[in-house]
């Protein structure tokens, strides 16, 4: 744990990934942790974590990255805290993201730039940035982020680690900051694929606080880890290998492909139809459960309150006003106007309507295949401020993660391959409630 520290002290000047350190209180469990001497049945103890910003940490500054929430301390532990407590893991600190998890670049942050580990031209992706780009750069050798569109998967791939959204249900929701509640998830990132199945295992399981948890066994998700890959099916959408994918991640994902043949799978062309309208319904969904769920950030229960105030009003329109950036507002507009009586049944409901299309085609690829495989993301990370004028260029980028959040699906990203210097990522989708099998394959490719 001091090793930890000092490698953030020495880089994180210059990487910006951490928000909050939990230095104090580390080095005294880790100093508990010493004393008791080692523990068998919990693998996972005295090894530091980093929690992405927007999961509630007990006392423990957390901001969502807003300034809405500048001067937030929860009085309670999110459940993936609690979890994480119960196998003796120590939380270092609270990683940077995008302002409460919305964009792919961690641009959106009010606080800090993060840098993508290998250049810091580039974005470190998003919206789970400083979780991905401090694993990647050795500050820490795993971190907790979250996942509503691609937030996990997309910034793993940019910074070529191992990032796991798990099935919807799988991981508790209660002390998440909540985005799009039906889409969110937490999952673990790592350097490499054990890791990341054994602290899924750590997070995993049925939660009172989450009506939406599942009420699910938790395999041992490293149970697969190693075993044969022969007569495995993997189905590969055409329509995540179009035009649209750079070519040199096309040709990264080809090698995989070929590497999963050798393997002894058998690899075929599949369609997924609908998912070429995910990111439409996407940015409508994801936005109406935004603008409800961002409603209680009204001045007076939490964080942010102007000083701008002459009656009521000014103390919700005003606190809002500055206390949320751009990006959130422009979410809470598309929301609230999807919402509103005169375009409900153009706009958000018909997107449930597309949304269920889009599960169809899953369900019926899942009939006869194992896994899907795909790009993680159509280019490898991009420079900083290419989408600063263009949200719709940034939202058009997520193509190839949200379908798996709109159908609920657990989904991984792995390393798979360099394009100008930078890492591809290869994406690994499997049936609800199937991890175990994604960590096989992942571990048999790495
Ligand atoms: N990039 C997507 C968005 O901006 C996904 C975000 C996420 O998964 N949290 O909404």
């Amino acid at each position: 744990v001091k090793e930890t520290f000092s490698r953030i002290e020495a880089t994180d000047e210059q990487l910006e990934a951490f928000l909050t350190l939990n230095e104090e209180k580390s080095l005294e469990m880790a100093k508990e942790l010493d004393a008791k001497g080692p523990s068998s049945d919990k693998p996972l103890a005295g090894i530091p974590i980093g929690i992405k910003d927007n999961i509630v940490t007990k006392d423990l500054l957390t901001t969502a990255a807003s300034k809405m929430l500048y001067n937030f301390n929860p009085p309670y532990d999110a459940t993936v805290m609690t979890n994480l407590y119960g196998a003796n893991m120590i939380p270092v600190g609270k990683l940077n993201m995008d302002e409460f998890a919305m964009g792919s670049s961690t641009e959106t942050s009010y606080f800090k730039k993060t840098k993508n580990a290998w250049s810091d031209k580039k974005v470190p992706g998003g919206s789970s940035g400083g979780s991905a780009a401090s694993v990647a750069a050795g500050q820490i050798p795993a971190s907790l982020g979250t996942d509503t569109g691609g937030s996990i998967r997309q910034p793993a791939s940019y910074n070529g680690i191992v990032g796991m959204k798990p099935t919807y249900g799988r991981v508790s929701r209660f002390g998440l900051i909540a985005f799009a509640s039906s889409l969110d998830q937490i999952g673990p990132m790592t350097r490499n694929v054990e890791d990341n199945a054994m602290i899924l295992n750590a997070i995993s399981g049925h939660d009172v606080h989450d009506g939406t948890s599942a009420k699910k066994e938790v395999p041992d998700f490293t149970s697969m880890i190693g075993q044969s890959m022969k007569g495995m099916k993997i189905g590969v959408p055409k329509e995540f290998m179009t035009e649209g994918v750079n070519p040199e991640v096309r040709k990264s994902i080809e090698e995989a492909i070929e590497t999963y043949r050798e393997l002894g799978a058998a690899v075929e062309e599949v369609s997924l139809p609908h998912s070429q309208y995910g990111v439409q319904v996407y940015y409508i969904m994801a936005s109406s459960e935004a603008s409800s769920n961002l409603q209680r950030f009204d001045g007076i229960r939490y964080g942010y309150r102007t000083e701008n105030i002459s009656n009521l009003e000014d103390v919700y329109v005003n606190s809002r006003s500055e206390g949320f950036g751009e990006e959130v507002k422009r979410r809470i507009m598309l929301g609230t106007f999807s919402l509103s009586a005169g375009f409900y049944d153009a706009y958000f409901k018909k997107a449930g309507q597309v949304r269920t299309l889009i599960v169809e085609d899953f369900k019926k690829v899942f009939k006869d295949y194992d896994l899907i495989l795909g790009p993680v993301s159509p280019t490898i990370a991009h420079d900083f401020g290419t989408d600063k004028d263009n949200p719709v260029t940034a939202y058009m980028r997520d193509i190839l993660t949200i379908p798996v959040n709109l159908a609920g699906l657990p989904g991984i990203s792995l390393p798979c391959g360099f394009s100008e210097g930078m890492p591809v990522g290869l994406q690994l989708i499997g049936n609800y409630f199937e991890e175990e099998k994604i960590y096989q394959a992942a571990s048999a490719f790495e």
